[in-house]
């Protein structure tokens, strides 16, 4: 049985004293949420201090990205190394990170192999815009960004997909639950071509886009649906722990 997961990314928001003070009031409720992995992925300057209140709790730590290099002349990047010491999990591919700063199928492999050897979980997202969407071509463009972006991979549960369309991120305009149950049973059945059936099983894809705590019930509640990855939502304290209340309630209840 899959363990669902509620992963907060909080993109550039929060500053140090920021982030420490929306750990603090949402630590308790969070660590009291049992039978799902709870992440929390601050900005990178918070990572240290945000890891620091986590210790003891099973609340866990991701970053928002990272650099494919391990070391070297690369101003102003973030390595494996530097990560591993501090989170378990990375968020790649983000279609913000492919939107704004170029990134390119190629590059989030590169990421994906380099965070993998490092001992770090990815959280691949993948997912298409809207015009892709219009156009009725998902999972043209999921399959792809699956083949690329995992090229040279053995199947690793380690990763965790997060399928997110991009015109559903940030815009209050969620998928329905029916619409990200079908893109995330095609993922299931393209990883499963990819690998093996077993691990196509086994590995965790998640929901995200404009996920609230109004909403989440309605993907949850699909036992395909290993749980969400919140922006926004997972800036407001009690809106996050309520998320993860509600993902551990029903996928108990339900599966
Ligand atoms: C995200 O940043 O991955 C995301 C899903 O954002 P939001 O929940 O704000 O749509």
């Amino acid at each position: 049985m899959r363990i669902p997961f509620v992963i907060g990314n909080w993109k550039m928001n929060t500053t140090v004293a920021q982030a420490t003070t929306l750990v603090r009031d949402m630590l308790a409720g969070l660590d009291r949420v049992k039978g799902v992995h709870k992440v929390l992925c601050p900005p990178f300057v918070s990572l240290s201090a945000v890891g620091d209140l986590l210790k003891g709790s099973s609340v866990m730590l991701g970053a928002q990205d990272m650099c494919a290099k391990t070391k070297g002349a690369y101003t102003g990047e973030i390595s494996p190394l530097m990560l591993a010491e501090l989170c378990q999990f990375v968020i790649l591919g983000h279609s913000e990170r492919r939107q704004y700063f170029g990134e390119t199928d190629q590059i989030v492999n590169a990421k994906i192999i380099s965070a993998l050897k490092h001992g770090l979980r990815p959280i691949f997202c993948i997912g298409e815009k809207l015009e892709d969407h219009e156009a009725g071509m998902t999972e043209e463009v999921v399959a792809r960004q699956l083949a690329e972006g995992l090229s040279a991979i053995t199947g690793s549960t380690a990763i965790v997909i997060a399928y997110e369309p991009v015109w559903a991120i940030g815009t209050g305009k969620a998928a329905s639950g029916e619409q990200a149950v079908a893109t995330i049973g095609f993922i299931r059945d393209t990883l499963a071509r990819l690998w093996t059936n077993e691990i196509a099983c086994n590995l965790a894809i998640l929901y995200g886009g404009s996920v609230t705590g109004d909403n989440i019930a309605e993907f949850v509640s699909y036992k395909e649906i290993d749980g969400a990855l919140v922006g926004g939502a997972s800036l407001r304290a009690e809106e996050f722990v309520h998320i993860a209340e509600q993902t551990a309630i029903i996928a108990k209840a339900s599966h």
